[in-house]
């Protein structure tokens, strides 16, 4: 495969880890953003901790989705989120 043909997919959303701690609970960006950008994925083992919100961490999981809208930096009620602009 040439380079050409590698996607490269690059993160408009950048995401603190340090503010946003548990967005299990939380949810405000996800409900938030309509073309659907960001995504919670498990740290463990989902089939043994599926029912503890705790261990799911916020990713950017489609990012050539987003429309650079920025309404999920102003719900974030943690300062957790910033928007690296593509243009
Ligand atoms: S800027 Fe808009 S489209 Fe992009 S992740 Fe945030 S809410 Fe979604
Ligand atoms: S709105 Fe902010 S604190 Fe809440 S889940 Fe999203 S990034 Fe985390």
């Amino acid at each position: 495969m040439t380079e050409e043909n590698v996607l490269v997919f690059e993160e408009p959303i950048q995401i603190d880890y340090e503010k946003c701690k548990e967005p299990m609970f939380c949810r405000k960006c996800l409900e938030a953003c309509i073309p659907g950008v960001f995504a919670l994925v498990p740290l463990e083992d989902r089939a043994k901790v599926r029912r503890e919100p705790r261990i799911w961490k916020l990713t950017v999981g489609w990012p050539n989705y987003c429309n650079e809208c920025g309404v999920c930096v102003k719900v974030c009620p943690t300062g957790a989120l910033s928007l690296k602009k593509k243009h």
